[in-house]
């Protein structure tokens, strides 16, 4: 039976397909903006000059200083620059980092964001913005960052090489994950879920295998999308908390920290949310709860990402640092937890070792 529900759908104009990034000229006349500050990375500085060509003159200057975590030195740079350009229009061409910085522009200047994803983090769907200073990461909730327009390419995500593109995609499987036992879950953001899960689990390794396979770059945009939704849709639990944590405290990559701690989070809460962990057993092909986290720490396995913290820079006393920092500030998940089940779950992770024993 279908329960009552209550969320907000977010308001946003969507282009999705190959080729669909040509059309960018032709959507920023139409919305009638003439000074478009591009956002972008330093790694991606190249891609940045080279959109601000095709745009000519609607351009006021390219900015190319995006970092992961978004500074608040960093985002208080380019607010100035923004506002000393007179931009009217923060197009954000990049992953998270990228349109993180349009966001915290946005949040101060009120312009608004129109986004072209390269990764698959999502962040593009949701009114969710972070902040790090002085290694506490601070997230928050606006209407005001959420993208205008966003517009999906995948063949824009080409060039996002395989190791990368692997955890990105499993940063967009957490999403769809937590969004299935949600505190504010609703059938149509499960269906999403599901959707995303299937899609991300499919292509990965076909990106791992063939990294210029077109078709498998759709698919997995199409879930990337698809989990971004769930995101913006309804509210995480510990897992995003705990990464959260791992980015904004020890600077741990965003992407792999999400990959590598999915498998035990998802064991943690194998029993706390029946349903929707067997919804979610039934997507990757795994019949008994007790091995969905073991099913997704084999896909890490086969994606080639990093199997433990320690490999992406946690040092020792990490795992008990974020298990005090998370339950100094309690989140909601399904099951709960103390700081030795936090402990005990981040130890594990750290270790890298199978969340349950693999036989
Ligand atoms: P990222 O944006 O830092 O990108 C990783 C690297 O890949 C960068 O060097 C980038 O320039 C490069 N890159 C991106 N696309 C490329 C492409 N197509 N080809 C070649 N190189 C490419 O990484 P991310 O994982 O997308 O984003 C992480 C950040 O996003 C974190 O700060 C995280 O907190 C934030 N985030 C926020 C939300 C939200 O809702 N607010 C959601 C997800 C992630």
């Amino acid at each position: 039976m279908i329960k009552d529900f209550h969320y907000f759908a977010l308001p946003i104009e969507v282009y999705f397909g190959v080729g669909e990034s040509n059309r960018i000229k032709t959507i920023l006349q139409e919305k009638g903006f003439t000074s478009v500050l591009v956002i972008t990375t330093p790694e991606q500085e190249e891609d940045g000059v080279k959109l601000a060509q095709q745009l000519g003159s609607l351009v006021c200057d390219v900015y190319p200083k995006a970092v992961m975590h978004v500074p608040v030195e960093v985002a208080n740079k380019a607010i100035e620059v923004a506002i000393e350009k007179k931009a009217d229009c923060c197009l954000a061409l990049g992953g998270g980092s990228t349109i993180g910085l349009a966001k915290a522009i946005a949040l101060k200047t009120d312009l608004p964001i129109v986004a072209i994803p390269t990764t698959y983090a999502g962040s593009e769907m949701t009114t969710v913005y972070g902040l790090t200073e002085n290694k506490i990461k601070t997230t928050g909730k606006d209407l005001k960052v959420l993208p205008k327009v966003v517009i999906y390419d995948p063949e824009l995500s080409l060039t996002l090489p395989a190791t990368i593109s692997a955890s990105s995609g499993m940063n967009a499987m957490a999403h769809a994950i937590e969004a299935l036992y949600a505190k504010d879950k609703n059938p149509i953001i499960s269906m999403l879920a599901i959707e995303a899960v299937k899609s991300l689990s499919q292509a990965l390794p076909q990106i791992v295998k063939n990294p210029d396979d077109l078709t498998a770059r759709k698919q997995a945009t199409y879930g990337a999308w698809l989990a971004g939704i769930c995101l913006g849709s309804v509210g995480m639990a510990i897992h995003h908390k705990i990464c959260h944590t791992l980015g904004g405290t020890f600077d741990l990559p965003h992407a792999q920290a999400h990959a590598i701690t999915l498998a035990y989070s998802i064991h943690y809460n194998r029993n706390a949310d029946i349903e929707a962990m067997d919804r979610l057993g039934d997507a990757l092909g795994v019949s008994n709860r007790e091995h969905v986290g073991l099913a997704i720490y084999h896909l890490n396995q086969s994606l080639n990402i990093p199997l433990a913290l320690k490999d992406i820079g946690l040092p020792e006393q990490g795992p008990s640092e974020v298990a005090r920092i998370v339950c100094d500030n309690p989140y909601y998940n399904p099951r709960d937890y103390d700081y030795e089940e936090l402990l005990d779950l981040l130890s594990k992770a750290y270790q890298g070792l199978p969340p349950v024993e693999d036989k």
